[in-house]
């Protein structure tokens, strides 16, 4: 794991609160009075609600501006520590707005945590609200030149593509990376859609994609990424490990980006999703590399960093055997 961890990478899928460590949550929980439900069970599938309840529990704990700075600071240690060279926090302003007073003191109390670090912020919308509500964020987002990318996370099945069309618009206009989650219950004509509609550089998960090969050659064609969050699917009843097409997709010049997602609820940083990749998927360390020299090159990381991480990337392919 050690090896894995000193591979340059860039961890481009963490949700600001499923990126809080295990004992922050239990401790923002006990100051501000709450209680918690036990953790996400592992080993078996669950429905997205089960997920979500506990996301939303976890979320509730963050009440303050000094709360939320605390979370993302942390998350970037931790990431540092995983061999991040760069790091994209995803944060949907709209649930902590109320507490906190407002989307814009949300937003800017994550950027004033990532002021000076290798960091850039996602602005999220969510497939479960209205267009209008997305576009409203859209325009926020592009206010702020250090937000990097929007997105939209929740289930995918609660949202209509076209609807979002005004929001990436005003998005990828301004210069914001298009990221949105798709394919992850859906079929691959989402994925599609994603691209096609939303402007998507990167998808958040899309593993139906390999389902079918004319949206492979789509993502590959167009070099969009896929993030890929082993530690994510399992427990949702998804995807086993061992099914992840992610050779696959290498092999069909599909860019993948392995990432984290929520490791406060599935128990894994990114490293240990490189570590299921080697162990468990049976990819090479050749091609661990090529999934980390994706991730930066996708990325919106400035031009030093993505110049640097190469370099170390190709260092690190120079030790392995
Ligand atoms: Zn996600």
């Amino acid at each position: 794991m050690d090896d894995l961890r000193q591979l340059p990478k860039a961890n481009l899928h963490l949700h600001l609160t499923g990126s809080m460590r295990p004992e922050t949550l239990v401790e923002l929980a006990a100051v501000h009075g709450l209680s918690l439900p036990p953790p996400f069970p592992m080993g078996e599938a669950h429905p997205w609600e089960a997920f979500q309840t506990r996301y939303d529990t976890a979320r509730a704990a963050i009440r303050s501006t000094d709360d939320l700075h605390r979370v993302v600071t942390e998350a970037i240690d931790d990431n540092l520590a995983d061999g991040c060279t760069w790091l994209e926090i995803q944060l949907d302003p709209t649930s902590y707005a109320p507490l906190l007073g407002g989307f814009e003191p949300v937003i800017e109390t994550a950027l004033d945590a990532m002021d000076g670090k290798p960091c850039g912020l996602i602005v999220a919308s969510s497939w479960a609200r209205s267009g209008e509500h997305a576009t409203e964020l859209a325009r926020l987002a592009t206010r702020y030149t250090k937000v990097v990318g929007f997105g939209l996370s929740n289930d995918e099945r609660r949202g209509s593509v076209p609807d979002f069309v005004e929001a990436f618009r005003i998005a990828t206009d301004a210069g914001l990376i298009s990221v949105p989650h798709g394919g992850f219950y859906t079929e691959s004509w989402h994925v599609r859609a994603c691209v096609d509609q939303l402007g998507a550089r990167r998808i958040g998960h899309g593993l139906t994609a390999m389902r079918d090969e004319r949206t492979v050659r789509h993502l590959a064609d167009r070099q969009v990424a896929l993030e890929v969050c082993p530690t994510s699917y399992p427990p949702l009843g998804v995807a086993s490990y061992e099914s992840l097409p992610i050779g696959d997709l290498l092999n069909a010049g599909v860019p993948v980006a392995l990432a984290s997602d929520d490791p406060l609820l599935f128990g894994a940083g990114v490293v240990a999703q490189y570590v299921i990749a080697r162990e468990v998927i049976g990819l090479s360390d050749k091609q661990l590399a090529a999934i980390a020299t994706h991730s930066i090159k996708v990325s919106a990381a400035p031009e030093d960093v993505r110049r640097n991480t190469v370099e170390a990337i190709e260092s690190w392919c120079a030790t392995i055997h």
